[in-house]
C-alpha cells in the first residue's frame, strides 16, 4: 500500500544517513568538536537493509544514501551491493547518494558496478585554500580525483554547493562554466539553520533571489521544468548549454510538493528535515523477525508528516531553527 500523508503527499523518495561521522568539518554544518552518536546505537547494516526493504515495499521509489559521510561507514559497500537487488528486480527507480567525495576515487568502479548511476557531491569552492578551510579537515585534490573516477566509471555527477555569502558567491560563475565544461549539473543550496557551529548563520546565508539576479548579470537563464524527484527547481544556461538547479528552503518554501521522508542511523525516521517530531524505527525492528511491527510505525509516523518546515534566519532569531545538524538526517 502506497504511503499518503495527511495532505495528500505520495511518499516515494527516502533518504538514509547510514552515520553521522563526517571525514569533513564543513563550518556551515558541524562544529569543530562534534559529539556523535555512541556506536552501539547504530543499526547493523542488515538492519538498514532490512528497514530499507520494508519502505521499498511501501512504496519507495527513489533511495539516497547520505550521512554524515555515508563513504567513511565501514563496508557500505555491502549495503549498496544489497539494496541493488532492488533495482534489478524494478521495485527500486534508483539507488543513488550524496558524498563529499573524498572516499570517491576508491569506491567510483564499485558504485557503478552496482547499478548507481547518478551521485552528488558537495563542492563549495575549486580554490584549495578556501577548500581546506571551508571544510576544515578536507583536501581539494582528493575530491577532484573522485570526481575523475566516478566520471571515469561511468556515473552522472551532479554537484552541490551551499552558497555562502563573502565566501564563494563571487566565485559561483566560474564554478558554474567549470561544471558545465565537464557535464556535470550545478545546484546551489540555501543554508538552513541546522545544529550550533561556531559560525554566525546571519553572516552567511545568501538567498537564492539574490544570487539568480547577479548570474543574470552574465548568463541568460531559462526556467525548465525539468526534476530529478528532489526539491531543486533548475534553469537552463544558455551560454554553456548546462543546468543549474536551486534549492531554496528558506526563501521559497517548496514543502507542498515534498515526497521525501530521512532515516537514520540509529533507525529514527524524521518526516521533516526542518521539524524536530521524529518516530523511532529500531524499537519495532528489532521486536519481532517480521516487518509488521516496523510497516505499522511507519503508517503511523506518515499519518503525523508536518506541512512543511519553517526555518528562520536572522538577528533576532539567532538559534538553530532545529537543534540537530544537518549530518544527522543527511542533505
Ligand atoms: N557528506 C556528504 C556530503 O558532503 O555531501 C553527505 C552529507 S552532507 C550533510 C549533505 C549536504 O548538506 C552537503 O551538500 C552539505 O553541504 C549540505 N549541508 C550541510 N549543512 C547544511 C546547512 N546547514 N544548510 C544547507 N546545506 C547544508
Amino acid at each position: 500500500m502506497d504511503m499518503i500523508d495527511p495532505f495528500g503527499r505520495t511518499i516515494s523518495y527516502l533518504r538514509v544517513s547510514v552515520t553521522d561521522r563526517c571525514d569533513f568539518r564543513c563550518v556551515y554544518c558541524m562544529s569543530e568538536d562534534m559529539a556523535f552518536l555512541p556506536k552501539k546505537d547504530l543499526l547493523s547494516l542488515e538492519e538498514l537493509d532490512r528497514l530499507c526493504t520494508v519502505f521499498i515495499e511501501k512504496g519507495v521509489r527513489k533511495l539516497r544514501l547520505t550521512g554524515g559521510e555515508p563513504l567513511v561507514r565501514k563496508n557500505i559497500m555491502h549495503l549498496v551491493r544489497e539494496l541493488s537487488r532492488h533495482l534489478k528486480s524494478g521495485a527500486l527507480e534508483e539507488l543513488t547518494l550524496t558524498t563529499n567525495g573524498s572516499q570517491l576515487a576508491r569506491y567510483a568502479g564499485e558504485l557503478a558496478d552496482a547499478g548507481v548511476k547518478r551521485i552528488n557531491v558537495s563542492l563549495d569552492t575549486l580554490d584549495a585554500d578556501k577548500f581546506h578551510a571551508i571544510t576544515r579537515w578536507g583536501h581539494l585534490d582528493k575530491v577532484m580525483t573522485g570526481i575523475d573516477a566516478a566520471q571515469a566509471a561511468g556515473l552522472q555527477v551532479k554537484l552541490n554547493a551551499v552558497a555562502l555569502k563573502g565566501f564563494n558567491d563571487v566565485e559561483l560563475p566560474e564554478m558554474l562554466r567549470w561544471a558545465h565544461g565537464r557535464d556535470m549539473d550545478l545546484t546551489v543550496i540555501e543554508t538552513m539553520p541546522m545544529g550550533e557551529i561556531e559560525a554566525d548563520r546571519t553572516d552567511q546565508y545568501l538567498p537564492l533571489s539574490i544570487l539568480r539576479a547577479d548570474l543574470e548579470k552574465q548568463f541568460t537563464l531559462k526556467d525548465i521544468p525539468y526534476k530529478t524527484g528532489g526539491p531543486a527547481r533548475y534553469v537552463e544556461v544558455a551560454e554553456t548549454g548546462g543546468r543549474l538547479g536551486f534549492i531554496t528552503p528558506m526563501t521559497h518554501n517548496f514543502c507542498e510538493s515534498c515526497n521525501r521522508v530521512r532515516l537514520t542511523c540509529t533507525g529514527t525516521l524524521y518526516m521533516c528535515l526542518g521539524q524536530e517530531d521524529a518516530a523511532d524505527l529500531r524499537a519495532p525492528l528489532r521486536a519481532s523477525e517480521g516487518n509488521d511491527l516496523v510497516a505499522a510505525a511507519i503508517d503511523e509516523a506518515i499519518g503525523r508528516k508536518p506541512k512543511g518546515h519553517d526555518f528562520v534566519i536572522d538577528r533576532r532569531t539567532n538559534r538553530p531553527s532545529v537543534s540537530r545538524h544537518m549530518s544527522v538526517t543527511g542533505g
